[in-house]
């Protein structure tokens, strides 16, 4: 029995990440094809869940960052039977970034008594993550009008270190400035992000830190140089109570391509 089976939990939040589409779907990134696996993992989130109250996307949703590539991805997200966020990643591109998330600002998204807020730590031109002073203060300000809310904020970069030397470099340079709004109220029970192509869980605070796998590539965890791994594509699945309580796991999802392979050396 997996916790998919047990139907006591209140709400059902999706997490996907790292899509990285190219602008025609035919088209392979690292040896393998994106759009395929994107829709292998959607399509095994609507078997594996009954019901689906959001689903959030935590950015690169684009390996080439153009119109045409955003207009598929909204297309094929359309079709699903759950509304659907995104916040950007350092690969996307601002201008032509799906529906309201161009704006430098923090977004709610209310669940009963669970409100997900969305954060940009994209920099433009930058592989690295910065929260802008703006929407630090607007997350302080949510935070604070909404303290018997239980909140879960989201955004590409991590601010924990991976224990991997190459991806550390591209974190969320200021995360300590993030750490200081949340450490200021107790209310926040848990931050999500991609950008590292892995899964990994982090307590700090009585918040818990969890980075979630891309639906294409996977980084070997704790390299000191680019690599990739093995592991299959997946996504996050996070069972929450009214009550403040939840669960989360991560699932992984078995392609209908060929496995790649692994010995490429970069991106
Ligand atoms: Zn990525
Ligand atoms: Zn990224």
């Amino acid at each position: 029995m997996t916790l998919r089976d047990t139907p006591q939990y209140d709400w059902t939040l999706i997490q996907i990440s790292d899509t990285h589409l190219m602008d025609q779907e035919d088209l392979e990134f690292v040896r393998m094809n994106p759009e395929q696996s994107f829709h292998d993992v959607i399509q095994q989130i609507q078997l594996n869940h009954h019901h689906i109250d959001t689903l959030v996307h935590t950015g690169d949703l684009a390996q080439v960052p153009v119109e045409r590539t955003y207009a598929r991805y909204r297309e094929y997200m359309q079709q699903q039977p759950f509304p659907f966020y995104q916040i950007p990643g350092n690969h996307d591109e601002a201008s032509c970034f799906p529906f309201h998330q161009q704006e430098d600002r923090a977004h709610c998204i209310a669940l009963g008594n669970w409100c997900l807020i969305l954060l940009n730590s994209a920099v433009k031109g930058k592989v690295d993550g910065w929260v802008s002073q703006q929407q630090l203060e607007q997350l302080d300000q949510l935070l604070t009008t909404h303290p018997q809310q239980h909140i879960i904020v989201a955004c590409h970069h991590h601010p924990f270190a991976m224990q991997s030397h190459w991806i550390d470099q591209h974190k969320l340079k200021n995360a300590e400035h993030l750490m200081d709004v949340l450490s200021r109220h107790d209310n926040v029970k848990i931050v999500l992000c991609g950008h590292v192509h892995q899964d990994s869980s982090n307590q700090w605070h009585n918040i818990q830190f969890l980075s979630t796998p891309s639906t294409s590539v996977q980084f070997k965890p704790h390299s000191e140089n680019f690599a990739l791994d093995e592991a299959l594509p997946g996504y996050r699945a996070l069972y929450l109570n009214d009550n403040g309580e939840f669960k989360t796991e991560v699932v992984r999802v078995k392609l209908k391509q060929p496995q790649i392979n692994v010995e490429i050396s970069g991106y």
